[in-house]
């Protein structure tokens, strides 16, 4: 700890205070994570687990919790306090009108049946101004997919829409249960896969970021049956070897 600072609040008061700043930024990468727990209560960031498990205790009681997810392709650690309640996607996060959470339900149904796991952007803006009353301009549809895109539900990339991190971290419950024949987990991390490639021979998937980890060696292959992933087949949005007919356009 840098003497210098200002003396680091400690014990409960430590603990309202990063709650506090949790609750105010509400999705976050690990790394800010770290540097707010290390400036509220000066702890070293190897104690970060400690650190979590006794905010998931004070946020408990509250229904909401605090959970991570890796970022598929980067590998990259991101947080976001969640809603533990029946029905997470209408307790999000982020306040949104009615209408854009039925916009953001649809899309994430269309996604995460899609074979490939994307939809183009054109269908999605096309589907959103369906679903939305108030979307009476092709505008106000693109505003409201561009925004559930920029806070972190959705992603565009290419043209395609895909599921967003925090959809992963926040509404995999939901999604589980909404679409439990869609769910993929990679084999190498067990978390869940919303982009990365499938194994041709025994149809399990991994990361983008998981692929490349084991790629060091010349050959990747797969960990659940060891057979070669040459021509594996990719998922999610922004998959150039994916030999679906359907363009994004
Ligand atoms: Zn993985
Ligand atoms: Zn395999």
């Amino acid at each position: 700890m840098d003497v210098d600072e200002e003396r680091p609040a400690s014990g409960a008061e430590a603990q309202r205070m990063l709650v506090q700043w949790c609750l105010s930024a509400q999705y976050f990468s690990e790394a800010e994570l770290h540097a707010a727990a290390e400036r509220i209560t000066g702890d070293a960031a190897d104690e970060l687990q400690a650190t979590v498990e006794s905010m998931n205790g004070a946020l408990g009681p509250f229904a909401l919790a605090l959970r991570s997810g890796m970022e598929q392709t980067t590998g990259d650690r991101r947080w976001a306090v969640v809603s533990t309640s029946a029905d997470p996607i209408s307790a999000l996060g982020t306040p949104y009108p009615p209408a854009t959470i039925a916009v953001l339900r649809h899309l994430l149904e269309l996604v995460v049946t899609d074979d490939g796991y994307a939809i183009g952007l054109h269908h999605a803006v096309r589907e959103a101004a369906a679903k939305c009353p108030a979307a009476t301009t092709r505008r106000v549809a693109e505003d409201i997919v561009q925004r559930l895109a920029d806070d972190g539900w959705l992603t565009v990339e290419s043209q395609w829409v895909g599921v967003g991190q925090r959809a992963c971290i926040e509404l995999q419950p939901y999604l589980a249960d909404a679409y439990p024949d869609c769910m993929k987990t990679c084999c190498l991390c067990k978390e869940m896969a919303t982009r990365g490639i499938v194994c041709a021979a025994c149809a399990e998937v991994l990361h983008p970021h998981c692929a490349e980890r084991l790629e060091s060696a010349a050959a990747l292959s797969c960990p659940a049956c060891r057979q070669r992933m040459a021509n594996s087949e990719s998922f999610g949005p922004h998959r150039p070897s994916r030999q679906k007919s359907e363009t994004p356009l």
